[in-house]
């Protein structure tokens, strides 16, 4: 594979000079892995409210977010940033304020983020000011960066009402970016709203106005296949994040078979650390592919490939940017992952069972070498752009002032 300006410009036999050569043999070289739905700087809160459901979790995340400055944004996602490029994930889909913080992170470890600032309610949140002035300030300054795409997030039905969606919406058609949302990831979230509005979350949200295909919705578990159609309808994408949604006991299993069947664009997500506990894709396609089969009853649906793909074109669909991303293809931004099947786990490998060892046998620390528009971010497993260990004692050390204070 060549790799000029940060495209991809030949695939095959190349027979040019190059001023640097990655060695792949005995490796599979991917598309970057995508992590549609995240909150990179909660790597902080990495193990604070494990084995208890979400709305124990909610409280104790928010109780750390309210003590959480600039500083431990920027040194959070910086930590998460390391960990995706250790283990393959080129771009990443986050949900968070301060995303200023985690655009410095991603700038300075050279990865590609999809950063939606979040709105909610003036009263339900941690942030400092009006959340939708700071999203709108936010898309502002970071609208045509390379690596970076802005866009508008909002927490929920839970914490935002009508109004608050309405502005989100407004912002983000102004400037003509995307928006990112939590939909009907718990069966009280659904029963609450129903009990408010007497709709649940999408008939509500279809109701005010808000699906449109600049929404990617992340869980959508607890959805008909009325609502299933009607995001489909509306050209909704969904992040389906299968780790975080049995870890929490979320209930239930998100319809991704029947959302691919209308059309809808599914990729995986990881969401945050407090709820995963990492972000090693290679992981969560496993545990999507099971999932599935084992709720199914049926050993052919999720395959191997399909689940590959939630993590890389179908991710890149999501976000509509499958025409630069997601695949191996020339002309295709070069953001690439190179994965070692050398490992006693994933021997024997020939051509027949590649995509079976990626998504049953490989791990993220398979991963060699990880390539950002070009950019080469890691080789023979040593990250280049940032330094591993300091990054890593910084987040230590932040992590322990903020639990001690
Ligand atoms: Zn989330």
């Amino acid at each position: 594979m060549l790799i000029e300006d940060g495209r991809i410009r030949a695939v095959g036999s190349v027979d040019r000079d190059a001023s640097e050569v990655i060695d792949c043999t005995g490796c599979a070289v991917l598309p970057g892995l995508i992590n549609l739905h995240h909150h990179v700087p909660n790597t902080l809160l990495r193990g604070i409210a494990d084995d208890v459901p979400l709305e124990e979790m909610l409280p104790r995340a928010y109780a750390i977010d309210a003590k959480l400055t600039r500083r431990d944004v920027q040194v959070g996602a910086l930590l998460g940033c390391v960990e995706m490029i250790r283990s393959g994930t080129t771009s990443f889909h986050d949900l968070f304020f301060w995303e200023d913080e985690v655009a410095r992170a991603v700038r300075e470890s050279g990865m590609r983020g999809f950063l939606s600032w979040v709105t909610l309610d003036e009263q339900a949140t941690t942030q400092r000011g009006n959340p939708v002035k700071n999203a709108d300030a936010f898309v502002a300054k970071h609208k045509g960066d390379p690596l970076v795409t802005p866009s508008v997030g909002v927490q929920g039905v839970y914490a935002a009402s009508e109004e608050t969606y309405a502005k989100a919406t407004e912002v983000a058609a102004r400037h003509g970016v995307r928006m990112h949302t939590h939909l009907a990831e718990t069966r009280g979230e659904v029963e609450s709203h129903r009990k408010v509005t007497g709709l649940r979350p999408v008939e509500w949200l279809e109701k005010i106005g808000f699906l449109d295909p600049r929404v990617t919705a992340a869980h959508c578990v607890w959805v008909t296949i009325n609502e299933v159609r009607t995001l489909a309808r509306h050209g909704v994408s969904v992040a389906h994040c299968p780790v975080s949604n049995m870890k929490l006991a979320s209930g239930g299993v998100a319809p991704v078979l029947e959302m691919v069947q209308e059309g809808i664009a599914v990729g995986l997500g990881t969401d945050s650390p407090i709820s995963n506990n990492g972000m090693d894709l290679f992981a969560d396609m496993k545990v999507a592919a099971l999932l599935h089969k084992a709720t199914r009853w049926d050993s052919r649906v999720m395959s191997a490939q399909a689940v590959l793909d939630l993590a890389t074109i179908d991710a890149a669909r999501a976000l509509h940017v499958d025409a630069e991303l997601g695949s191996i293809e020339v002309g295709k931004r070069a953001d690439l992952a190179v994965v070692s099947l050398k490992g006693a786990h994933t021997t024997p490998f020939y051509p027949d069972n590649v995509i079976s060892h990626l998504v049953y046998s490989c791990r993220g620390s398979d991963v060699v070498a990880t390539v950002v528009d070009g950019n080469v971010l890691m080789a023979d497993r040593i990250v280049r752009t940032v330094d591993e260990g300091e990054v890593v004692a910084r987040a230590q050390e932040t992590a322990r002032e903020l639990f001690e204070a």
